[in-house]
């Protein structure tokens, strides 16, 4: 005989339909129930949509995300002699940041164990672009991840089908119903992950602007407010970053062109934002764990982020010293008229990318490592007419038009003020 439920779904959607706040067991159960498959997708989609629409307070947040941690396993780094810190980015366009960041801090004495995902819409992932990178797996075992971190400092790598499995049902679910931009449902899904993931101090990146799943600075600053009180309600010290995602980070967007920005970086070079974003964060992520004395401006000059990132690529079977993708077409976009550049659109040059082969379209769909676009010049820059904007990169060029279609006015050129978010919209710790 089966066992008997003490809830009914219908009573606990009706209940979040009606704006009452859900108790305790009545969250507990559900996000069960709903990973052991009691409560049906078509219950829980009504559930996300009443959370969407009417909310949750921070009781209501904290005990559904402790909910989808204990749906599975937590990890744990005790054997480890550093102090463990992390990054979450909430997702951007040309945000490789984690490629060099995760070396880095590495380098200067703490452990970060790096759980990241794939793409998502017009956003890019740490996976497919590291991915790129021949040989290299982002599947490791529990055990081979604690060896790689003792034996590198860093792990970057896919989280456990055991990491969280409540998030992976819902996220599945939030995608296809509408109900992925809901506060509440954003961040319980980051902080599960990062809580379960055992890390004991995180840092986060909410990005906000034209090109971020929170454009508007209100709500990303909420997004960012409701995730520090997870973390530290968890346990974990956790301070967040609102940082401008208006124009894209650096000079690309696509797998393999942001591991050769990224390798740029680790070499004491590359573009300013993507140097400057990276050194704010690792100093945040060391001061956070107590790390003193160590300047992360100087490990990317003196080559110790570049040695640890060498070591972790390899340790993860990469061949860093194998060449890297490159497209079989390209195409030239160059500038109408003559200016200055006043504006860039993220999520324009984000779609691009996508539409060139760097993201999916349909889960499971490989990617194109070559993939994805070249800026030439960024806001604040000088142009002529006929001067080379962006260059396209794509293993299947009838995908051109349809890019090119996106990034038709993608940027305004003229004499005016040049609008742009600060790098570092706020601080919130
Ligand atoms: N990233 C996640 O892991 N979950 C979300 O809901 C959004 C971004």
């Amino acid at each position: 005989m089966s066992a008997v439920e003490p809830f009914s779904a219908v009573e606990i959607i009706a209940a979040k339909r009606d704006k009452f706040t859900l108790t305790n067991p009545q969250i507990d159960w559900v996000v069960d129930a709903y990973t052991r498959g009691v409560v049906a997708d078509e219950q829980m989609s009504a559930l996300l949509m009443a959370i969407l629409l009417n909310g949750m307070n921070s009781q209501e947040i904290s005990r559904w995300t402790n909910a989808m941690i204990n749906s599975g396993e937590k990890m744990n780094w005790s054997a480890l002699d550093r102090p463990t810190v992390d990054k979450h980015s909430t997702g951007g366009v040309g945000d490789k940041i984690t490629l060099p960041l995760a070396p880095l801090v590495a380098a200067c004495g703490a452990a970060v164990p790096q759980l990241s995902g794939r793409g998502l819409g017009h956003t890019g992932g740490t996976l497919d672009k590291l991915e790129a990178i021949s040989g290299w797996q982002a599947s490791l075992s529990n055990e081979k991840m604690l060896q790689v971190l003792q034996e590198c400092g860093a792990v970057i790598c896919a989280a456990g089908a055991g990491l969280a499995p409540a998030d992976k049902k819902l996220y599945a679910l939030r995608d296809v119903t509408a109900t992925v931009e809901a506060i509440p449902l954003i961040a319980s899904s980051i902080m599960s992950k990062k809580i379960a993931e055992g890390t004991s101090a995180l840092v986060l990146d909410v990005k906000t602007g034209g090109g971020a799943f929170m454009s508007d600075p209100l709500k990303a600053r909420e997004l960012a407010q409701t995730m520090v009180g997870l973390g530290k309600d968890a346990g974990v010290k956790t301070l967040a970053l609102v940082t401008a995602m208006d124009i894209p980070l650096g000079l690309t967007a696509g797998n393999a062109l942001e591991v050769r920005e990224s390798l740029e970086v680790l070499s004491g070079g590359g573009p300013a934002d993507v140097v400057e974003l990276t050194v704010i964060f690792a100093r945040e992520m060391l001061e956070l764990v107590g790390i003193k004395g160590k300047d992360p401006a100087n490990a990317l000059r003196d080559g110790s982020a570049m040695d640890v990132w060498r070591k972790m690529i390899s340790a993860q079977g990469g061949n860093p010293d194998a060449p890297l993708p490159v497209a079989k077409e390209n195409l030239t976009i160059t500038a109408e008229s003559s200016g200055t550049i006043l504006s860039m659109d993220a999520m324009s040059v984000g779609l691009a990318a996508w539409r060139l082969g760097a993201g999916r379209s349909r889960q499971g769909e490989s990617v194109q490592s070559g993939a994805g676009i070249e800026i030439h010049k960024k806001p604040g820059e000088k142009i002529a007419a006929g001067e080379a904007l962006y260059t396209l990169h794509t293993d299947t060029p009838e995908r051109f038009a349809r890019a090119q279609e996106v990034l038709e006015g993608s940027v305004a050129i003229g004499s005016g003020e040049v609008k742009r978010l600060p790098l570092i919209v706020e601080r919130i710790s």
